[in-house]
């Protein structure tokens, strides 16, 4: 077995270590004796996502966000739209998850228009959200519970084709409202959790992958990993959130 994962937008979209997730994607495939192998697609590169079995998105500020706008419109909107719909998974992260949406407008009134892939918006706020933060997946996304940290000033909406990826259980989520966290919408899963949200979560990774895997193969199981190092670090800010 092997999956052929797609790193986009590395160049740009790489914010507090986010190409980590991928590093974690490989090495708890590999460990189980299952082929990885990690394709980038800078700014600049071919659009096409054929082929690929899990495509990976990380955050960016407003600033990146804007340099990216005119390759995305260049052929990458229409190419992951198509993977999207076509049921490939995606893990997208801040930046990276608001650009599957309509748009961002920034806190002081700048417009990015994004794809539309998913059915929702961004909107800048002037307080930015930031801290570590943890929600309950919903049933659908696995209902692990994950752990990470958030820094943005967008406040997402969802609208009534896309649900939420998660329940916030402390921290800010979408918006800092409705208690939602993210969005899933057929394999897509985005969120606004930055950094090493998969090796402090492997569950939640290990969901991510079985859901590639099975979309490849029809069935497919992971065998069991020793995860006391990665699940300590998850517990333990699980412990430090709760305490408040
Ligand atoms: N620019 C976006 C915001 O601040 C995304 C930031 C990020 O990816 N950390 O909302």
């Amino acid at each position: 077995m092997e999956l052929k994962i797609c790193h986009m937008y590395p160049d740009v979209l790489n914010l507090y270590g986010d190409r980590g997730n991928v590093m974690c994607m490989t090495r708890r495939l590999q460990w189980r004796g299952i082929e990885a192998s990690v394709t980038r697609l800078p700014i600049g590169s071919s659009p096409s996502l054929a082929g690929f079995d899990l495509v990976f998105i990380g955050g960016g500020q407003d600033f990146e966000q804007q340099v990216l706008l005119a390759d995305l419109h260049r052929g990458k909107d229409r190419e992951i739209k198509a993977a999207i719909e076509d049921g490939v998974p995606f893990l997208t992260i801040c930046g990276g998850y608001q650009m599957l949406g309509s748009y961002y407008e920034t806190y002081d009134g700048q417009r990015c228009d994004f794809i539309g892939a998913l059915d929702l918006y961004t909107v800048g706020a002037v307080q930015r959200m930031i801290g570590n933060y943890s929600f309950q997946c919903e049933a659908s996304a696995g209902s692990s519970v994950v752990v990470g940290f958030e820094n943005h000033s967008g406040k997402t909406w969802l609208g009534s084709g896309v649900e939420p990826l998660g329940k916030v259980l402390s921290g800010f989520g979408n918006n800092s409202q409705d208690g939602t966290e993210g969005a899933h919408y057929k394999n897509v899963f985005g969120t606004y959790s930055h950094g090493p949200l998969l090796p402090k979560n492997p569950a939640f990774c290990d969901h991510l992958l079985l859901t590639a895997l099975e979309r490849k193969y029809g069935k497919a199981e992971l065998a069991p990993l020793d995860d006391s190092a990665e699940l300590l670090a998850h517990d333990e800010m699980c412990r430090r959130l709760t305490k408040g």
